[in-house]
């Protein structure tokens, strides 16, 4: 039987929090709709409430990702990341992350603005809508960030070299053009990569990039390399979520 993602409060990892800087990866905010299979990607609005509350509370700032690398004065720190650009995270998750001074950042499928996450049609899941370019607008206007997650979520190492070029580069272009706004930070689909897409994406000129690779990040870092944590007590159904999110057990 699926067990429900229940996601709970923070204080289970303010010990790991400790050892680095987290960077905190959330997918779809809010009420989790009918016939959803992987409940774990949601984090209902009140919880979502509560998690920022709890950092803002511990003294955390939010930083992007590139701040990680930067001087820093002990103020504990996190990235919050969002991925694909979902509309439900402007939906729910303006007004906590603005009551808490936090900044975020939204990794968007270039062309999928406004329409849904038609590349999880396959495994049966339930669409649900994308940011449309108003949207992603709005997102900025409020202090937040963007940056890119392909233009159509592939597979970045099981597509060809020349195919994952086009959707490293272009996504980059696309989103520039859009928005006017430097994109600097990428975020590779399901965590895959290898040494030529990492290439890729340095050849670009992202300065950083997420992987779904669980921990969190040290000056030791690779910036193209970022761990990531999902905000969420361990439990027997993470492993699950983990190896759907990365297609690996
Ligand atoms: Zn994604």
């Amino acid at each position: 039987m699926a067990t429900p993602a229940y996601y709970t409060t923070l204080p289970p990892f303010w010990e790991i929090f400790r050892t680095g800087t987290p960077m905190l990866m959330y997918h779809k905010l809010g009420p989790l709709p009918r016939g959803v299979r992987i409940k774990g990607l949601y984090v209902r609005e009140k919880l979502f409430d509560r998690q920022m509350t709890e950092l803002h509370a511990a003294g955390f700032a939010s930083v992007m990702p590139d701040e990680l690398f930067s001087e820093n004065n002990n103020q504990p720190r996190v990235v919050l990341t969002f991925d694909d650009g979902f509309t439900s995270v402007l939906q729910y998750g303006l007004e906590p992350l603005a009551r808490c001074k936090f900044r975020a950042i939204q990794f968007l499928v270039a062309d999928r603005l406004g329409k849904v996450n038609d590349w999880d049609a396959p495994k049966g899941e339930v669409m649900s809508p994308l940011m449309d370019a108003a949207q992603v607008r709005e997102w900025l206007a409020a202090g937040h960030e963007i940056g890119a997650h392909t233009l159509t979520h592939p597979r970045l190492a099981q597509i060809p070299p020349a195919a994952a070029r086009e959707e490293v580069f272009s996504s980059k272009k696309k989103l520039e053009d859009l928005f006017g706004v430097p994109i600097t930070h990428f975020c590779f689909p399901y965590g895959d990569c290898n040494e030529v897409v990492r290439d890729l994406v340095a050849e670009a000129g992202y300065r950083t990039a997420c992987t779904t690779v669980s921990g969190v990040n040290t000056p030791a870092e690779h910036p193209l390399a970022l761990k990531r944590l999902m905000a969420r007590h361990q439990s027997l159904s993470l492993k699950t979520l983990w190896s759907q999110l990365t297609g690996c057990a």
